[in-house]
């Protein structure tokens, strides 16, 4: 037995003979408070050395402080597979590709530390349950933290999501939190049409903790991706306690706090829907799967995204928009920045250069006809973006920018293609 591995082997009394306990295991553990059955969850390297981690059958992770542990049914999941398939009938298929995060993170218990899931198996330990809802398909397709993400990836996945519609009925892919909605966007604009749901999710807290929310967002994901949505969605907890996950729109969402398990939200708009056990329900307003799927993967990374700051020098503007074809700014309030910008945005401009303006506000609309910063802004072409999040304008002008020519880019960048914007009259907050 290797070292790593007997390290996260739990050194208890054990009532079957010749048996130890590992990560995995369906046990029956006895403690001064009672008896509870459960699969045996990895120790990670934070772990206090007498408290042992069970997944109950409600998914709910307990810390217990054990006196004799009873070995039901080992792990059947041993050995580890790239492809991990489970088929029961009169289910629909899903396919989970995973890409990596703490969702999946977990997994890698047999060294404790916090990384990536390796395997498919690995993926799906967090919630076994899964195999209930349908025929899992489960993969992964890279093993990164989501801040390595990028726009290669983004057509790599897209390009994965539309084989694996071919045959599932829908796509689930666990993603790192930090940058899921900036990958949503992408895949928004990128499909153009849908024949099943693509659902996003994460976790802020790893699933051997007990206060994870892996369980909860994988099992909704996966329930959201059974239903008729034609959109890409992120499901995530609604709340900080386990009641229900929302289904937000890719378009519209945001993660808006670095550790609370309700981080994410739906920013001017309400979210498309939610699911409470095994309930979803959508509100008003999605749109329904197609026929077939409709892919534009081209996207143009020659785009920056700039946060306008007080100080911030006409130099460092001129830096950032060098060799770039477009740019969306970051402004203050409805969309300003400092009047000694201005004609490096017109140079940049007449040069062919596409310049968006959203808020760093977040929430309300851009309006660049009230003050005169505004007013010159829009003089010299810079195209104001309603209430769009600057992240998803960035992405959508990358993907026009690489879809369309210029005068159709301008024409559609304040336009409404997937959500991203909205009527004027319908601003939530
Ligand atoms: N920073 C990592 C990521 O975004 C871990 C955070 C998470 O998954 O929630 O992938």
């Amino acid at each position: 037995m290797d070292t790593l591995r007997s390290k996260h082997i739990y050194k208890v009394k054990i009532l079957s003979p010749n048996m130890e306990v590992e990560p995995g295991d369906l046990v029956e553990v006895k403690t001064k408070k009672g008896t509870f059955r459960g699969i045996l969850m990895p120790k990670h390297e934070f772990s206090d050395e007498n408290i042992i981690v069970l997944k109950l059958d409600n998914g709910y992770n307990i810390g217990l402080i054990p006196e004799e542990i009873k070995c039901i049914k080992k792990g059947i999941r041993r050995k580890k597979k790239s492809l991990y398939k489970f088929e029961k009938k009169d289910l629909p298929q899903i396919s989970i590709i995973s890409t990596g995060g703490t969702i999946a993170s977990y997994i890698d218990y047999k060294t404790g530390a916090v990384h990536p899931a390796l395997t498919a198996e690995d993926l799906i330990f967090s919630a076994p349950e899964i195999e209930e809802e349908a025929n899992i398909k489960a993969f992964v397709l890279f093993n990164i933290l989501s801040e390595d993400m990028n726009p290669l990836y983004w057509i790599q996945l897209a390009r994965k999501i539309k084989d694996e519609l071919k045959e599932s009925h829908g796509v689930v892919i666990p993603h790192g939190t930090d940058t899921m909605s900036y990958t949503s966007a992408a895949l928004s604009f990128m499909f153009s049409k849908l024949s099943g749901p693509v659902i996003l999710v994460g976790a802020q807290r790893s699933s051997d903790r007990p206060s994870s929310d892996a369980y909860m967002n994988l099992i909704s994901a996966v329930r959201v991706a059974k239903s008729d949505l034609g959109e890409v969605a992120v499901v995530m907890h609604a709340t900080t306690s386990d009641d229900h996950c929302f289904i937000h729109r890719g378009t519209r969402v945001r993660k808006m706090h670095t550790s609370r398990r309700d981080a994410f939200k739906s920013v001017n708009s309400q979210p498309l829907g939610e699911v409470r056990g095994n309930k979803v329900i959508f509100y008003e307003g999605y749109r329904k799967v197609e026929e077939d799927v409709e892919l534009y993967d081209k996207l143009d990374e020659k785009v920056s995204l700039i946060y306008y700051y007080p100080g911030m020098s006409g130099e460092l503007m001129t830096r950032m928009l060098e060799g770039m074809d477009g740019a969306i700014i970051m402004g203050t309030g409805l969309g300003h920045i400092s009047n000694e910008m201005i004609p490096l945005l017109k140079d940049f401009i007449r040069d062919g250069g596409v310049v968006g303006m959203s808020s760093q506000c977040i929430h309300g609309r851009v309006n660049l006809n009230v003050y005169s910063t505004g007013r010159k802004l829009k003089k010299i072409g810079v195209i104001p973006l309603e209430d769009m999040l600057p992240e998803v304008a960035y992405v959508k002008l990358m993907w026009l920018l690489g879809n369309f020519e210029r005068d159709e880019v301008i024409k559609l960048l304040p336009q409404n293609l997937r959500g991203e914007i909205s009527a004027r009259r319908m601003i939530i907050w």
